[in-house]
């Protein structure tokens, strides 16, 4: 069964000779661009050969692309697939997230999502990913209409404190990057890294097909996942649809029990601002706490990867929320920084995930644009979109954008 709507195009092409996906690092020192996040992605992907043909080819090997990969083995394990990255696996978003596992979507519930938590719980639990996954609740902390009993009492703006328990909690992304890309790569997915897709030839025979070109090599697919995010927007045929930005966050040293306690983190509940300035964050195991806050705008994927992190706007960004930070809790008044990096993400002007056809054919999938909220619903919708590539489930409604 082919996938809802759109038309394949007789051999058109879609040259992207300027793509480039993460910035690369800078050539005085071994720092990205982008800086570092405290995640460590321990798996190392076995090398395999290019593959001339595949039963679906999955641009992106983040969380979505990943966990479309694992899941397509799992359910069609006589159908090939390739995942073609064009750094190393995690090296977008998933590898650089809070990872803060939130219910629904950006957007709130939507028409037949279905339980995003429960669903990524049972994704775990059926391919055997231990990432640390915990769901004590998630804190909505606000400047009004505060809990009497908040156990957060911040000055930011105003006094910050909890609104509302929600369901939710946090992952460790490193954990749950290199878990999907060793599920996927046992189950016999091939994983191609440092393998930029380029161009797009979609083909009249077999109708729909496409020929991908990634890394300078030339592979058949019958299926494209498109699993770019905000990078990539040319290939994805969401440039100018949706907006691409880089979001930044900061990491403190650990804080002793005393100290959460205080500063109302003991219980290792996330938190994010349901008002403005906007303010998120979360515990690690050892104490320490991510922090994060302030979008950096881009024309597009490619302007994206040439923010730099130690300068100009980004600069002034980081220096604003450290001096949030400090001023937040006379605890934290001489917490230390000890990173500080930034992350692709992507914007829809609904707030709602794109997850639609292609517009070029109807054996495509485009998926990504979950705002700040991707971290359980890549993982959730990238199962999704494997089963409606084999024809098993619809695309929802929500997905496509107007024309
Ligand atoms: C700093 C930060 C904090 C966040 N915190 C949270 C949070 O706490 N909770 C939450 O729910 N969400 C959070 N998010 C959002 C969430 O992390 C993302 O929505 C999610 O990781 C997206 O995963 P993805 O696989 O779709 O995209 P990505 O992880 O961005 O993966 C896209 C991949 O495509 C590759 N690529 C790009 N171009 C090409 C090409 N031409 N060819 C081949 N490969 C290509 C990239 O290298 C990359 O690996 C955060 C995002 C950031 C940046």
């Amino acid at each position: 069964m082919g996938w809802p709507e759109g038309k394949a195009h007789s051999n058109q092409r879609l040259d992207l000779s300027l793509v480039r996906s993460v910035p690369s690092k800078d050539s005085q020192d071994e720092t990205p661009k982008w800086g570092e996040s405290p995640w460590t992605i321990n798996f190392k992907v076995r090398r395999r050969a290019f593959p001339e043909s595949v039963d679906f080819a999955i641009v992106g090997a983040g969380f979505t692309g990943l966990a479309a990969a694992a899941w397509l083995r799992r359910l069609a394990p006589e159908k090939s697939v390739a995942v073609f990255e064009a750094d190393r696996i995690g090296a977008g978003a998933s590898g650089r997230t809070g990872g803060m596992a939130l219910a629904e979507s950006a957007a709130g519930d939507l028409p037949s999502l279905g339980n995003v938590l429960a669903g990524l719980e049972r994704i775990l639990a059926e391919l055997d990913i231990d990432c640390d996954l915990s769901l004590p609740g998630a804190f909505e902390i606000g400047r009004s209409k505060g809990l009497k009993n908040s156990p957060i009492q911040w000055t930011d703006s105003g006094t910050l404190r909890v609104v509302k328990k929600v369901p939710g909690g946090t992952l460790d992304p490193g954990k749950l990057v290199a878990g999907l890309a060793r599920v996927a790569d046992e189950r016999g997915a091939t994983i191609m890294e440092s393998h930029p897709v380029t161009q797009i030839e979609w083909q009249e025979r077999p109708l729909g097909h496409a020929v991908v070109q990634a890394g300078g090599s030339r592979c058949s697919a019958g299926k494209v996942l498109f699993a770019t995010n905000a990078l990539a927007l040319e290939l994805t045929a969401l440039a100018g649809r949706a907006e691409p930005k880089l979001t930044l966050a900061v990491l403190t040293e650990p804080m002793d029990e005393k100290r959460l306690e205080a500063i109302g983190l003991a219980g290792g509940n996330p938190f994010y601002t349901v008002d403005l300035p906007y303010l998120w964050g979360r515990c690690l195991r050892d104490g320490r706490v991510i922090f994060g806050a302030g979008l950096l705008d881009a024309d597009d994927s490619l302007d994206l990867t040439r923010i730099e992190i130690t300068t100009g706007g980004a600069k002034n960004l980081f220096e604003s929320i450290e001096r949030r930070i400090h001023n937040l809790h006379p605890e934290l008044r001489e917490i230390k920084i000890t990173h500080r990096w930034g992350g692709p993400i992507l914007f829809r002007e609904n707030w709602r995930p794109v997850f639609m056809p292609h517009p070029q054919s109807k054996n495509a999938i485009v998926l990504g644009a979950y705002a700040g909220h991707g971290v359980a619903l890549s993982v959730y919708l990238g199962a999704w979109a494997a089963e409606a590539s084999l024809g098993r489930r619809k695309l929802p409604s929500w997905g496509s954008l107007r024309k």
